[in-house]
């Protein structure tokens, strides 16, 4: 994947808003991903079908977004998946088709070995030992030739297995992280959410949720623009995983919400963990990014609730949302 600097992202993020709020796309991690390709041109068949649209006039609304999203972006990732895993099964048959053909090398060897053997007798003429150390030298040669063979396919295969595992991992890690926070998205938040399931299953075990929004957000977007409120959702991303400890579950789960799970802490350590964050993200400061001025403080309101590791995480999250939107209600900037 090429390198993409803060510049060239930048000015994608310009080109795409404008085109998002003309077809009235509101901007949400997948909508903005849709459009930030689209203006990249890096997923061709994304590009081909907008464009198509467009040239169509056809609205390409927040319904063919997501859509789009669906059908070139996360099929893309599982594309990407299953083709680096059929590369890898190719290569594995290709090295155990090399090692059959080294075997029936050997094998024939051995056999013309034997055959020579045979053919050995005391009265042997001069000009049949030489035919059949002709003969032998021959067969030796072609071992050689196909043992060196193998070793440089082996050695080239090791490689492109090696590159192959590397992309593969990456293309993993990619369909499971946010790529503007770089936090765990829905699909890492399962994932980890599973991996808790596996090492701790007992019921009687509490461990606690957290759902944290910003406060009046809109506000920060249109008054400073989106590409600012982008950065005010890093800065709240940034903070909230540095406040994560060991086997603390952080991720992105909407436009600037996220979503933690304190293991193994219970609803009075998780009012303790969510206040101090809160606190920690009132007591930041934040700069208008044209006057240098200091503007008023960014706050976040968090519901947090205990759950058991066997509850349906839907009914959890539920529970955590209805608690966030107790704190709105109550005045935001509260747990
Ligand atoms: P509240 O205190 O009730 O949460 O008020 P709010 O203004 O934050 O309200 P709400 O949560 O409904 O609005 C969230 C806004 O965040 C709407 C959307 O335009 C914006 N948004 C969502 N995702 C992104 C993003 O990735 N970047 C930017 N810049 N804005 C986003
Ligand atoms: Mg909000
Ligand atoms: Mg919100």
């Amino acid at each position: 994947m090429s390198e993409v600097t803060v510049e060239t992202s930048s000015e994608r993020l310009r080109m795409a808003l404008p085109l998002m709020a003309k077809n009235k796309v509101p901007v949400t991690p997948e909508n903005y991903w849709v459009w930030y390709q689209y203006i990249s041109g890096e997923n061709l068949e994304l590009k081909e079908t907008i464009d198509r649209l467009l040239a169509q006039n056809k609205p390409v609304d927040e319904v063919i977004s997501q859509a789009l999203f669906r059908r070139y972006i996360e099929a893309a990732d599982h594309a990407v998946l299953s083709k680096a895993e059929g590369s890898i099964r190719k290569l594995v048959d290709g090295m155990s088709s090399s090692l059959q053909s080294a075997d029936s090398e050997v094998s024939r060897y051995e056999a013309s070995l034997d055959e020579c053997f045979e053919e050995l007798s005391d009265d042997m003429s001069a000009d049949h030992m030489k035919n059949l150390i002709r003969a032998l030298t021959e067969s030796t040669k072609r071992m050689h030739e196909g043992s060196a063979s193998l070793h440089t396919h082996l050695e080239q295969s090791r490689e492109e297995v090696k590159l192959l595992k590397q992309e593969l991992r990456h293309a993993k890690t990619m369909a499971k992280t946010d790529p503007m926070t770089g936090l765990a998205n829905r699909v890492g938040f399962k994932e980890s959410l599973d991996e808790l399931r596996s090492q701790q299953d007992a019921e009687s075990v509490r461990h606690s949720l957290l759902i944290a929004d910003i406060d009046k957000f809109k506000n920060v977007n249109d008054t400073y623009g989106h590409v600012f409120g982008d950065k005010i959702i890093k800065v709240v991303a940034n903070a909230l995983d540095n406040l994560a400890k060991g086997k603390d579950i952080v991720a992105r789960f909407g436009g600037e919400e996220f979503i933690v799970v304190l293991p193994e802490t219970g609803i009075k350590g998780g009012l303790t963990v969510s206040e101090s964050i809160r606190k920690n993200i009132e007591s930041g400061r934040i700069y208008n990014p044209k006057t240098k001025q200091e503007i008023e403080r960014m706050t976040i309101s968090i519901g947090v609730t205990e759950f058991n590791i066997n509850e349906q995480i839907e009914a959890v999250i539920e529970r955590a949302d209805a608690a966030l939107y107790r704190a709105k209600e109550g005045g935001r900037n509260r747990v």
